[in-house]
């Protein structure tokens, strides 16, 4: 947002009030009173389709949320130091979400997604007795001290430090055709380099749809070879699920699933609760013993109750309601439309991704090769006048971002192909 702008009164109480933290969306910031389903409302009345939040997956407000929340808010919460069924039962439908073979059999749940991954960090580090972190450029992990030094994204004017490495997303544009073989190249060459300076690979941390390095989700099955030489080297495989997890992706519940690997530990976060703060690491019991036998790990609102009811409520209306299928078919159904659209506008140079998990390049209309940042945010801009909000993605913003709700309707993807395709003057 642009601080030059004149500002309402809510917008200068917040800046008085939260100062530089202050991260809030367009150049004149909206005050939000409402949402429901796929949509948000304004203080003037105005609605908006919602095609940004990647939290309330099953729709905003959910009925069945609220009434999980509300009645076990109403009986019993507490911190996680007693037994309470609710919370086992949680732990038990996530757990079965994940193929066993995988042996991910302990669940550490968390309040958001930067505790999950500075825990998973942790554990990484006390198994492998390594410290060093393979990441991708423009990744994004969290905001922890720990997990800000591998989230280069956040790093605005600090270089990455000695132990960690960032090296390009699993792309065509960074490696040509062999993409699986470059990326587990660059993977090697980032331990021999981590090596050379005396520190070993910890593990390798990856979002499984790379989101913030601009969306890159097939093609499947690219990650094994670099997986393997991690695991060569004594390091682990941390999946990021806090993005493309519970269903998102349409054709896998989990991201990973989509290429075919065995994560030794995941992370979860942002649509778990549908809003309610939750997040949590899945792993293997072996990891979690050492370390807890050293320092031990207690998170007093992490996993309580509530969230764990929350976390139900999700879990059950995204299978009664086949939500996975919805995003597969509307997922596909958009991304058809949107190539359609691109081949006849020359500001859109490609189109990528999986269910309701979708990037869009935005390009110079003089050549498909050159982004265009300033566009994005014109047509960020012009989108949020034809009442529909997005996000931009990329090492340069060039890459509109995707991610509406997974209850998502053919009539509101249609909404948004045809103000797509209006503010690109088509
Ligand atoms: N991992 C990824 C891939 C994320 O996108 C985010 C948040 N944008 C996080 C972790 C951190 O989650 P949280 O904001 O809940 O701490």
């Amino acid at each position: 947002f642009d601080k030059q702008c004149p500002q309402s009164d809510s917008v200068a109480r917040r800046i008085a009030n939260s100062g530089a933290s202050s991260v809030l969306f367009y150049r004149d910031p909206i005050e939000m009173v409402s949402a429901e389903g796929a949509w948000m409302t304004d203080i003037k009345g105005i609605r908006y389709l919602d095609f940004y939040n990647n939290v309330p997956c099953i729709g905003h407000s959910h009925p069945a949320v609220l009434e999980a929340v509300s009645k076990q808010i109403g009986t019993l919460n507490t911190n996680t130091r007693y037994i309470v069924p609710i919370v086992d039962e949680y732990l038990e439908a996530l757990k079965s979400t994940f193929p066993e073979a995988l042996n991910l059999t302990n669940i550490v749940l968390t309040c958001s997604g930067s505790e999950a991954n500075d825990l998973a960090m942790r554990l990484a580090c006390k198994h492998t007795q390594g410290t060093g972190f393979i990441v991708t450029e423009s990744a994004y992990h969290g905001n922890t001290a720990f997990v800000t030094q591998v989230s280069p994204s956040a790093l605005k004017n600090t270089k990455l430090p000695d132990h960690v490495i960032a090296i390009p997303p699993p792309a065509k544009k960074y490696y040509g055709e062999e993409v699986g073989q470059g990326f587990a190249n660059q993977v090697k060459a980032a331990i021999d380099q981590l090596n050379q300076r005396g520190i070993k690979v910890a593990a390798l941390l990856l979002d499984s749809v790379f989101s913030s390095d601009g969306v890159f989700t097939e093609p499947y099955g690219l990650l094994n070879k670099a997986i393997e030489v991690v695991h060569q080297a004594g390091g682990l495989y941390i999946a990021d699920e806090v993005q493309p997890g519970f269903a998102r992706t349409g054709t896998a519940f989990w991201g990973f699933q989509n290429h075919h690997v065995s994560p030794d530990i995941v992370t979860l976060g942002k649509p778990m609760g549908n809003g309610f703060p939750m997040a949590g690491v899945v792993t293997k019991s072996e990891y979690l013993d050492a370390f807890c036998a050293d320092v031990g790990y207690f998170n007093t609102f992490g996993g309580n109750p509530v969230a764990a009811a929350a976390g139900l409520a999700v879990l059950k209306e995204i299978q009664v309601n086949n939500l996975q299928e919805n995003a597969r078919v509307l997922g596909d159904y958009l991304k058809q439309q949107l190539q359609a659209i691109a081949e006849v506008s020359p500001h859109i140079s490609e189109v990528r991704g999986s269910g309701l998990f979708i990037g869009i390049d935005v390009c110079d209309s003089s050549s498909a090769q050159k982004p265009d940042a300033e566009f994005t945010v014109k047509m960020i801009d012009r989108l949020r006048d034809e009442n529909i909000l997005i996000g931009a993605a990329g090492p340069d913003g060039s890459t509109l971002k995707l991610r509406p709700t997974l209850c998502l309707t053919k009539e509101e993807a249609d909404y948004f192909i045809q103000a797509f395709a209006k503010v690109l003057g088509l």
